[in-house]
C-alpha cells in the first residue's frame, strides 16, 4: 500500500519536474542557451543581469532632458534588426562592416536585454508588435497601465500610453521624428473597408488630431510615419533624412533582414541564410551611422546610437516564451552605468524555481526509498 501510494507520488514529481523545464530544453538547441550566450565573451553583462525592454523609454527620455554644459543638441536613433537572436552576434565580431561592433570598437557597450514580460511565464507573446510596443512605450502589454498590444494582429487602444515620440516632440526636445519601417502591420495596415487595423493606427489618427502629423500625408510633419517597400528602401530613407540637416532628431528604424530569412529558412546561426540576412542587417546598420559621423553638424551633436531587436526565434518562428525568442540585445555607442553590474534588474524566471524545487523533493523521496529498501532487507 505505501509503495503503491509512494510510486504514484514518484510519478507525479517526475511529470512535474519534466514539465517545468521543458520550456526550456525541448528542442536541443536550447539547452543551455544561457550559458552559451555568457560564454560568447561580446557582451558586457551576464544573461542573470539581462535588462527588461521596458528601459528603452527612460534611456532615450533621460538622454534628451540631461542637462549638458557643452552645448550640444541630443539626438538618437534605435536601428532595430527585427527577429535578430542574441547569438548572431558572433557572426559579425571580427567583420569591418558592423554596425554593432564598429559602436564597440569605439567605446561602446553590448548588453543583454529581454522581450516577452520579466519572466518565463507567457505574460506577453514574443512577437514584432509586442516588442516595439515595449520599447515605445516602456510598459508590458499586460496590467492596468500596459499598452495593450498582445499580438501583431492588435491596435493599441487609443487611451494607452504614449509613444515615446509624443513626449520628445511635445517636449520640445525634438523637432521632428520619424518610425521608418517596411511591415505594413506598424501603422499602415487597414482590413477591406479601409478602416485602420495597424499596431498604431489610433497613434497616427492622435498624432493627426495633435498637428503633429500631415492630415493628409502620414509619411510628413514633425512626426513622419515612413512606410517603405523594402529594407532597401527603408534604409535609403533614413540616409536621407540623416543627410538633411534640419532632419529629425529621434528616428526608430526596422529592418527586416533577419525576420524574413528566420521565417522562410529557419532562425539560427545553422542557416546560411540566416547569418547572410544578419550581415544585411549590419551592412545597412553601418550605412546609417556613417551618415550620422558625416553630418556638417556633427560636432555639434549628442547622438545616442541605439542597435537592437524585438525578439529572437527558433526553427521558422518565434511568439511563444522561450529563452531564443526572449534574449535580445543592445548595442549602443556608450557606457551605461547600473547595466552591466550585478544590482541591475535580473530574472526571477519561476520555471527554475520549481524545477529545483521538483528536483529537491524527488531527491529526498529516492533517500527515503533507499532507506527504506534497505530496512526490508535486512529486516528479512
Ligand atoms: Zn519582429
Amino acid at each position: 500500500m505505501f509503495r503503491t501510494i509512494f510510486g504514484f507520488f514518484q510519478s507525479i514529481i517526475l511529470v512535474i519536474t519534466l514539465f517545468t523545464t521543458s520550456g526550456q530544453f525541448l528542442p536541443s538547441e536550447f539547452g543551455c542557451y544561457l550559458r552559451r550566450l555568457d560564454r560568447m565573451g561580446i557582451y558586457n553583462n551576464s544573461t542573470r543581469d539581462s535588462v527588461p525592454q521596458t528601459e528603452f523609454y527612460d534611456l532615450i527620455l533621460d538622454h534628451f532632458s540631461q542637462e549638458r554644459d557643452d552645448g550640444r543638441t541630443p539626438k538618437a536613433i534605435m536601428i532595430v534588426y527585427d527577429g535578430a537572436r542574441a547569438d548572431a552576434l558572433v557572426n559579425t565580431v571580427d567583420s569591418s562592416e558592423s554596425a554593432i561592433f564598429q559602436l564597440q570598437r569605439e567605446g561602446g557597450h553590448i548588453y543583454h536585454m529581454h522581450t516577452g514580460g520579466p519572466n518565463l511565464r507567457n505574460q506577453q507573446g514574443v512577437d514584432t508588435a509586442q516588442g516595439f510596443a515595449t520599447m515605445l512605450t516602456g510598459r508590458w502589454a499586460f496590467g492596468d497601465d500596459g499598452h495593450g498590444v498582445f499580438s501583431n494582429s492588435h491596435t493599441k487602444p487609443a487611451d494607452g500610453p504614449p509613444l515615446i515620440f509624443q513626449p520628445l516632440l511635445e517636449g520640445g526636445y525634438v523637432d521632428s521624428a520619424a518610425f521608418i519601417v517596411s511591415w505594413n502591420g506598424h501603422f499602415t495596415r487597414t482590413n477591406a473597408d479601409g478602416v485602420g487595423t495597424a499596431n498604431y493606427s489610433n497613434d497616427v489618427a492622435l498624432f493627426q488630431q495633435l498637428g503633429l502629423t500631415d492630415a493628409d500625408d502620414p509619411a510628413q510633419g514633425a512626426m513622419r510615419w515612413s512606410m517603405n517597400p523594402n529594407d532597401a528602401a527603408t534604409t535609403a530613407s533614413t540616409i536621407e533624412m540623416l543627410e538633411d540637416p534640419d532632419g529629425p532628431g529621434f528616428l526608430v528604424i526596422s529592418l527586416e533582414y533577419t525576420d524574413s530569412a528566420g521565417h522562410r529558412y529557419t532562425f539560427g546561426n545553422h542557416r546560411p541564410e540566416y547569418v547572410q540576412a544578419f550581415h544585411n542587417a549590419e551592412r545597412a546598420g553601418l550605412d546609417m551611422i556613417e551618415a550620422i559621423r558625416a553630418r556638417p553638424t556633427y560636432e555639434q551633436e549628442d547622438w545616442l546610437i541605439m542597435i537592437t531587436s524585438d525578439h529572437g526565434g527558433f526553427s521558422h518562428y518565434h511568439g511563444r516564451q522561450f529563452q531564443v525568442t526572449r534574449q535580445v540585445f543592445l548595442a549602443v555607442n556608450r557606457n551605461l552605468p547600473g547595466w552591466g553590474a550585478c544590482d541591475a534588474p535580473s530574472v526571477i524566471t519561476w520555471p527554475n524555481v520549481l524545477t529545483v524545487g521538483g528536483i529537491v523533493v524527488l531527491a529526498a523521496i529516492n533517500v527515503f526509498a533507499i532507506f527504506r529498501f534497505g530496512r526490508i532487507l535486512f529486516a528479512a
